[in-house]
């Protein structure tokens, strides 16, 4: 097997995690779940059909992790918490199965401030019939398919298989990573009172903080978010990163959203 085989590899599988990041960061946190822009219904689907091709078998249903997340802000670091980080790390991945299921059922009645999630529900980004068929058991294994698919075709041998994984879990590797890592590694710039913190360092080179960036969509900037939640750039300092604000204001100036202005907090 040639290396230019593996570097092909290596390269989209690199590429699949920087769009997984930016559609999770973008359309599921900053547009679904805190509103942080506008768009027309026609520029909603086309982000629906991105976000399920970049995140494959990982697909949630966008209003599910929207009232998880909603719920996370208001009940960190608690054992109402649906990603529980301070349970450890088993804790914390039975509890978001568990919160997924949940709410997927109805379980929870009401979103922070009382707002019963039945009516927010219904003003969150839904398109049924698409996230019926997308976040389906029989469509995950259809992606894990088309991967396993792909290497065999390319003749891929041995451990790069072990790459599938990566791909196949790459949703669920991003989501674990912020709320696990994101609640105790790292700095913090405000005093919240939960453990959010933002992972990396400020003595990083520049380069190296675009690059973690892109991988975690800026969503490595916790403490941030947690501190500021209705602030769409996550960067708060002169020397911080968000890449993901950065397409964001692109797509502004390009027509296809409208960013909010940007509150105190
Ligand atoms: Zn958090
Ligand atoms: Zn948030």
């Amino acid at each position: 097997m040639g290396t230019g085989l593996v570097g092909i590899i290596l390269l989209l599988t690199v590429s699949q995690c920087v769009l997984a990041a930016f559609c999770q960061s973008f359309f599921y946190h900053r547009y679904a779940s805190h509103r942080h822009c506008t768009m027309s219904a026609g520029a909603e689907r086309g982000f629906f059909i991105l976000t399920w091709i970049a995140l494959g078998p990982g697909y949630m249903t966008v209003w599910v992790y929207a009232v998880m997340h909603r719920l996370h802000h208001k009940h960190s670091d608690t054992d109402d918490d649906p990603h529980p980080a301070h349970l450890g790390i088993f804790g914390m991945l039975r509890g978001m199965v568990a919160a997924n299921l949940a709410i997927s059922q109805g379980k929870y009645a009401y979103l922070p401030g009382n707002e019963p999630i039945r009516d927010a529900v219904r003003r969150l980004p839904r398109w049924d019939w698409f996230e019926r068929i997308a976040a389906s058991y029989w469509m995950r294994a259809a992606w894990a398919f088309l991967y396993f698919g792909v290497y065999w075709v390319l003749g891929l041998g041995g451990w790069w298989y072990g790459l599938l994984v990566l791909n196949v879990f790459m949703g669920p590797i991003h989501g674990f990573a912020i709320n696990y890592f994101g609640h105790f590694l790292g700095y913090r710039n405000h005093e919240t009172n939960d453990t959010s913190t933002n992972i990396g360092s400020r003595i990083l080179p520049y380069w190296m903080k675009v690059l973690l960036s892109l991988l975690l969509g800026g969503e490595e900037k916790h403490n941030n978010h947690h501190d500021k939640q209705g602030r769409p750039n996550f960067a708060h300092t002169a020397d911080e990163v968000d890449t993901t604000f950065a397409a964001m204001r692109l797509l502004d100036r390009l027509g296809i959203i409208r960013l909010r202005p940007s509150p105190a907090s």
